[in-house]
């Protein structure tokens, strides 16, 4: 059985499905769901507007301490990210500030300040964390560790119609590159790169439905043994 405390986490490619299944298993669960990659969109946002250069370290610095997250639920699909007293949740889900993300989260101030934040964030345990390093880096003790995959054109065509129903129409082709390019700067950063936990289960959603997938994790989540998924370090 599981432990109501458990740290359970799902990392992988960006259009994976992470974000469905994620807050669809933290449902079912009763746990709060953590959307890592709305943390790094949000600080890329920040950099962004005031213009910081990586390679300035105290000015990143200094931007970086000045910064203030806050993530809660926006009904049932969405989140709430607010930075610095701004709501910002629409402003960060433009492939844009994919891309702006991809490039300050390989930065090791930034890291640094998300993965203390992010720990924080699931000291009491109970919670669903999605990103790229959850089960690696950010969670090694986690309980339950996904590594949610799907083939690049899955994963471009899923996120082309996330974004038209948002509003945003943009073309299948600029879409996959985006992906492409992502995916192949988070997998082969030196920091806390995109890759499986050793211990992770893997599962490639290019064609189950989410529903499936989530019945599938609950179904190997119950086989777990308690020993407390809190992160101790
Ligand atoms: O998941 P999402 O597409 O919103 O993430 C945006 C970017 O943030 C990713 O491409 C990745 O570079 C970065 N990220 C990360 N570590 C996480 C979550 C996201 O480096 N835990």
């Amino acid at each position: 059985m599981l432990d109501p405390k458990a740290i359970i986490t799902i990392d992988g490619p960006s259009g994976a499905g992470k974000s469905t299944i994620s807050r669809g298993l933290a449902a079912r669960l009763h746990f709060t769901y953590l959307d890592t990659g709305a943390m790094y969109r949000a600080v890329g946002l920040a950099l962004q507007r005031q213009g910081i250069d990586l390679a300035d370290t105290e000015a990143l610095k200094k931007c970086l301490a000045g910064i203030e997250l806050a993530l809660s639920p926006n009904g049932d699909d969405d989140v709430l990210v607010v930075l610095n007293g701004e709501d910002v949740s629409l402003a960060i889900r433009t492939p844009e500030m994919g891309l702006v993300a991809s490039r300050v989260s390989a930065d090791p101030l930034v890291r640094a300040k998300l993965t203390a934040l992010q720990r924080q964030l699931g000291e009491k345990g109970s919670i669903v964390a999605e990103g790229r390093d959850m089960g690696t880096v950010v969670f090694p003790t986690a309980v339950g560790k996904f590594f949610l995959d799907a083939s690049a054109e899955v994963r471009a065509s899923r996120r082309q119609k996330q974004l038209a129903e948002k509003g945003q129409i943009v073309a299948y082709q600029e879409i996959l590159d985006q992906i492409s390019k992502r995916d192949h700067d988070d997998s082969r950063r030196t920091l806390a790169p995109l890759k499986p936990a050793a211990d992770a289960v893997i599962v490639d959603s290019s064609s189950i439905g989410p529903e499936a997938i989530i019945e599938g994790m609950l179904a190997s989540l119950a086989k777990i043994e308690p020993k407390g998924g809190k992160h101790d370090g």
